[in-house]
């Protein structure tokens, strides 16, 4: 294979994202639950830059508690570089330097992010050239949330949430978003929906036994009418998420009384995503939330996947 190397950096920008709608089945014997999704990626990225080397290394900083993340190769961006080396045959390595704006252990997908970006960025760097499929492969080799980050826009997502088929999305949607501190742990939350279902503290149908998008939560994101989204957004986790953590009640109460059309927690958590019927409410309901102290961010989606920038 002839790989044109390239020897500047390269720049690749990921969106986090909105889970607007989150079916929770049962457990399967890998360990993963079955999901029905619908993801939508918004206005907040991580920014990931490969510069040429020949190690692999990482450092990371960014606009949001960057403490937790690991550097080495527990970091899900080291993963999706070596993975792309080992797979194309690259004997080169990469320094990779993260900037974060998607906040840490969140629930919106932000390491997921920074390995789609990764795999973007050094098939760039490298030459590679393997294509949108392949590349796919290898996100979803890395997690269930990575191939999402690579392509996207809308899209709903079956299986572990990494088969994906992509919505039509007309319009823009408001979101402003309630960040937290303290992070959740995604398969604790899992953990903690599975135990609130074995003690019976669940809905007749619930785990579901037809796991599907509802049709209305696609019509309303087809029409691009946020009037219709609020009241069909759904997550089976946010009992799980909210359990132990009144702060995010609170953060969703507040923000239909600020003139939010709904709130719903994001993914895992503890992120809490607030519909809102235009961008100047969404102004208001940030400035409105950020006047009680707390951390928000008035976002927009749906916007693309990863993409090289400059
Ligand atoms: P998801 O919703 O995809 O499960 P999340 O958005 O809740 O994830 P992340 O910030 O993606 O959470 O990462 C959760 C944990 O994964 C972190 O606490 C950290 O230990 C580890 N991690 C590995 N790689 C990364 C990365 N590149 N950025 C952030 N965390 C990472």
């Amino acid at each position: 294979m002839s790989m044109a190397h390239r020897s500047d950096a390269v720049h690749v920008r990921a969106p986090g994202k909105i889970n607007v709608y989150l079916g929770v089945g049962s457990q399967h014997d890998d360990g993963y639950h079955a999901l029905a999704t619908v993801f939508q990626a918004v206005s907040l990225y991580e920014d990931v830059y490969a510069h040429p080397s020949n190690e692999f290394t990482l450092e990371v900083y960014g606009d949001v508690d960057v403490a937790d993340v690991p550097v080495d190769d527990r970091n899900l961006a080291m993963r999706a570089a070596k993975l792309l080396a080992q797979t194309a045959g690259v004997t080169a390595g990469v320094h990779l330097v993260i900037r974060k704006g998607v906040p840490v252990a969140g629930g919106m997908g932000g390491g997921s992010a920074d390995a789609a970006a990764a795999l973007v960025a050094c098939d760039a760097l490298w030459g590679t050239e393997l294509g949108p499929h392949r590349l796919h492969e290898l996100a979803a080799r890395l997690g269930a949330d990575v191939p999402f980050a690579l392509h996207g826009g809308t899209a709903i997502g079956a299986g572990r949430g990494d088969e994906l088929t992509p919505a039509l999305a007309r319009g823009r949607f408001d979101w402003v978003l309630v960040t937290s501190a303290q992070g959740l742990s995604t398969p604790e939350i899992y953990g903690r929906l599975d135990a609130l279902r074995a003690h019976g503290e669940a809905l007749a149908d619930d785990p579901p036994l037809s796991l599907d998008v509802p049709v209305a939560v696609l019509q309303a994101l087809r029409a691009g009418d946020a009037m219709a989204l609020a009241p069909v957004m759904f997550n089976d986790l946010e009992r799980a998420a909210v359990d132990g953590r009144p702060d995010l009640e609170r953060a969703l109460a507040d923000g239909l009384r600020f003139g939010a059309l709904a709130g719903i927690v994001s993914g895992s958590g503890p992120t809490v995503a607030l519909l809102c019927a235009d961008s100047e409410i969404a102004r208001t309901v940030q400035q409105e939330l950020q006047a009680t102290g707390r951390t928000a961010l008035h976002v927009h989606g749906p916007v693309a996947g990863a993409q090289v920038l400059g």
